[in-house]
């Protein structure tokens, strides 16, 4: 059916390219290890033990589930180490 009522809230029509996905990446020069990106967010972040860094659990796409725990960890952060990468 072809229609000229535009469409909306749809996430892909065919031929489109997929959403994007949410990715965080850590600067570990400006991480002081505190871990409040890891009291924020347990399912997003952790950090080393020995080092005293933060680890992003996940390497590449944040599931959907946890996007809203990993933004309010990149927001906790005082050292700004943390960035939300929209691919
Ligand atoms: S809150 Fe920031 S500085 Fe502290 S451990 Fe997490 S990323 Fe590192």
């Amino acid at each position: 059916m072809v229609t000229d009522v535009p469409i909306v809230g749809r996430s892909k029509v065919p031929g489109e390219e997929e959403d994007g996905f949410m990715k965080v990446v850590a600067d570990l020069d400006k991480c002081q290890g505190h871990g409040l990106c890891r009291m924020s967010s347990p399912d997003v972040f952790d950090v080393t033990v020995d080092e005293g860094q933060v680890i992003v659990k996940y390497d590449g796409e944040i599931p959907e589930e946890f996007e809203d725990g990993a933004a309010l960890g990149v927001e906790s952060c005082p050292e700004i180490a943390l960035a939300i990468v929209e691919e």
